[in-house]
């Protein structure tokens, strides 16, 4: 395989235009991305999923910045790469819809209202090729759309003429006009009915497969992200707490957190068994504790939890940030409570 993405301590800060001090949504993420493989993020809401992909695409706005870290993408063929994160506008827009697509929530609010459907594949189509001639484009539209299940007719019609659904796939059509090597997707799926939910989900790995883009892909269902991705980011106040193999994920979570969620949501293969919530509420991003966010709680902490932060580490399954797994596992040593 080889690297298409490298983030590597990345934080993301909301300034405070208050007194309620600054909101550090996203706090020293590492991880990869392979060329063509599906990287799923889950975590409960505020967890600082959507931060992190728009972050990760240099989509942020004020008051988001981000205070430390880099986010390196590799272009085929170059091994150097460019971290998006420092560069400026020029580049950065050679690399998105050509290299990076991107799909956000509200495929209402991502397609012009006012301009027919046709005009929009056009605009990124001619972005990517220039030479392309009227007739082609049309083509190569037909085509896009056809990919994702739209009748060629829907090519003249204005975004709020179409059904929510097919807005959404209209949205993954475009998205993939240009050829991208990844797509970023937060929550493709939330604006439309369960049933439509599959379809596009499996449309969008039937084109994976086809085509063999990477993916980055936030939600907060799980049970989605066991089905479709190759490994998951599980993200808790901010952090990756564990990332490891989807199959691991599922059949052997290790981070208490991952386990909790794990719990909550269905199983597609297991008998249905009773599922529980995990007790009490997320943390406030402005009070974390000093050790780990999860400790308040977490039914298998120790006293050293509350005090020092663990680190994502190696614990041989997966990376997992716990102090009683690393310990259980033999990686680190529990760290005395009071923080050196
Ligand atoms: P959800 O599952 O609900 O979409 P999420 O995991 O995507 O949640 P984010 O939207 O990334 O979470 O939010 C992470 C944290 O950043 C939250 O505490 C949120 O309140 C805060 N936040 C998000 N956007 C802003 C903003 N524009 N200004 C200040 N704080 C923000
Ligand atoms: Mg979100």
């Amino acid at each position: 395989m080889t690297r298409l993405l490298e983030v590597s301590d990345l934080d993301v800060v909301y300034l405070g235009l208050t007194d309620e001090g600054n909101v550090r949504a996203c706090a020293d993420i590492n991880f990869t991305l392979e060329r063509g493989e599906i990287l799923g993020i889950a975590g409960e809401s505020a967890s600082g999923k959507s931060t992190l992909l728009t972050a990760v695409t240099r989509l942020q706005q004020a008051p988001a910045v981000t205070p430390k870290g880099s986010v390196r993408f590799y272009d085929a063929g170059d091994s150097e790469g460019v971290d998006l994160i420092a560069a400026d506008e020029k580049a950065l827009r050679r690399y998105r819809w050509s290299d990076i697509s991107i799909v956000m929530q509200s495929a209402m609010a991502c397609l012009n209202p006012v301009t027919r459907l046709e005009a929009q594949f056009a605009d990124a189509l001619r972005a990517h090729d220039r030479s392309l001639n009227r007739a082609q484009i049309r083509q190569r539209t037909a085509d896009l759309l056809a990919m994702v299940g739209i009748a060629p007719q829907a090519m003249g019609k204005f975004a709020h003429e179409l059904s929510g659904g097919m807005r959404q796939r209209a949205l993954i059509a475009l998205a993939l006009a240009c050829d991208p090597d990844l797509i970023v997707m937060d929550e493709p799926t939330t604006a439309v009915d369960v049933v439509m939910q599959r379809q596009i989900l499996n449309q969008i790995l039937r084109l994976q497969h086809e085509l063999g883009f990477a993916v980055l892909f936030v939600t907060h269902d799980l049970s989605l992200l066991l089905e479709m991705a190759d490994r998951i980011a599980i993200m808790y106040g901010g952090r990756i707490v564990e990332i490891g193999q989807a199959r691991q994920i599922a059949d052997d979570p290790q981070h208490p957190y991952t386990r909790g969620l794990r719990n909550a949501f269905p199983s597609l293969t297991e008998p249905r068994r009773e599922r529980h919530g995990i007790p009490r509420s997320p943390p406030d991003l402005r009070k974390l504790p000093a050790g780990c966010a999860f400790e308040p709680r977490c039914d298998e902490s120790v006293a050293a939890c509350a005090a020092v932060r663990p680190e994502l580490l190696d614990i041989g399954p997966c990376l997992a940030a716990c102090h009683v797994r690393a310990a259980e596992r033999g990686v680190a040593p529990l760290p005395t409570a009071r923080p050196a």
